[in-house]
């Protein structure tokens, strides 16, 4: 009998955990010739969230749960659930439902018989989405994949299955700043990609704010790609050109003409431009700076409280 683990990370997900529990069942009544475990991961929540895994704990035998001691991020949930992973096939979803489970038996059939090692959701459409929001996402997919190794669709979301060899190599990539949708592309294999039409959040409410979208972008690229620094040096060397010829110029023009005019203009419009571009440079060169510091520390990626992991080994 194949097995399948179900990795979900919880932030304050009281209102519909229990729920997403019972909704994901009735999809796996409908497989039984799958063993299914569910593997939560309470991030740090600052509401009921872990009195309630423990109570589904208990109800159901198939399921885990690992609690952080404070919030380390979806990323670093993910990282946590996909490390206790043991079945031959592993599913990434949110406990919101607005990953449906009633996907599995698509997602069965393309690892199984049409033998891909990976099927991922992306949305086609995005309603409940702010048309600002839109934008700025579909900027970040055209930009990523012009600037990275990583090429994603767009639209392209972190609910998938994957086989056991896959996972494996994603946990190869032990980097403390994670971001999987990189990382789900990065390690290659085949994926099917599966589109379905999202719904809102049916309970609880979405812990994203605009600021922190920005961040998970400018993450994305960074963390696969060195282009911005690439850009910084391209843009020193064209105004160094420019400025070259300009000087040229005016040297020509003092020799034979005099000076002329007191040039207040010119000299401050250089300076303006070249100081801002000065900064923006710094800036990036900060921006990977500050990734190599974060790294460099090697701290642990996510530190656990309590899990019923650990009851599992006092029986062996
Ligand atoms: N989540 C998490 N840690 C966080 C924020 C979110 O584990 O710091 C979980 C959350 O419980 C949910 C999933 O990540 O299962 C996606 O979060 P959310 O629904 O708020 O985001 P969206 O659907 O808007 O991408
Ligand atoms: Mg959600």
């Amino acid at each position: 009998m194949k097995t399948i683990d179900l990795v979900v990370p919880c932030y304050n997900e009281e209102a519909g955990l229990e729920h997403f529990v019972l909704e994901t069942n009735k999809v796996i009544d409908t497989l039984p010739e799958y063993r299914f475990r569910y593997i939560l991961i309470n991030d740090g929540s600052k509401d009921k969230t872990y009195l309630i895994m423990k109570k589904l704990a208990q109800k159901f035998e198939n399921v885990k749960y690992i609690s952080f001691s404070r919030n380390f991020g979806k990323e670093a949930a993910m990282y946590a659930g996909l490390q206790h992973t043991t079945a031959d096939y592993v599913v990434v979803m949110d406990a919101d439902l607005q990953h449906p489970p009633k996907l599995f038996p698509q997602m069965i059939e393309a690892l199984e018989t049409e033998g891909y090692d990976c099927c991922a959701t992306k949305r086609d459409e995005r309603e409940g989405e702010s048309a600002f929001r839109g934008l700025f996402s579909k900027l970040f997919f055209k930009l990523s994949n012009k600037m990275t190794d990583v090429k994603m669709p767009y639209g392209a979301m972190d609910y998938r299955m994957m086989t056991r060899q896959m996972v494996d190599s994603i946990l190869e990539l032990g980097e403390v700043q994670r971001f999987s949708k990189g990382i789900f592309s990065w390690v290659g294999f085949n994926t099917k990609w599966i589109s379905f039409k999202t719904v809102d959040r049916e309970l609880g409410t979405s812990t994203w704010k605009f600021s922190s979208l920005f961040r998970y972008a400018i993450d994305g690229i960074t963390c696969f790609s060195v282009a911005p620094l690439r850009f910084t040096a391209v843009m020193g060397a064209v105004i160094f050109l420019i400025s070259l010829i300009y000087i040229i110029i005016t040297l020509i023009q003092t020799l034979f003409f005099g000076i002329t005019t007191p040039g207040y203009v010119t000299t401050l419009c250089a300076v303006l431009f070249l100081g801002g571009i000065t900064e923006m440079s710094i800036g990036i060169l900060g921006e990977y700076i500050g990734r190599i510091y974060m790294e460099a520390k090697d701290r642990p990626i996510y530190i656990i409280k309590h899990s019923n992991f650990e009851e599992d080994k006092d029986i062996r």
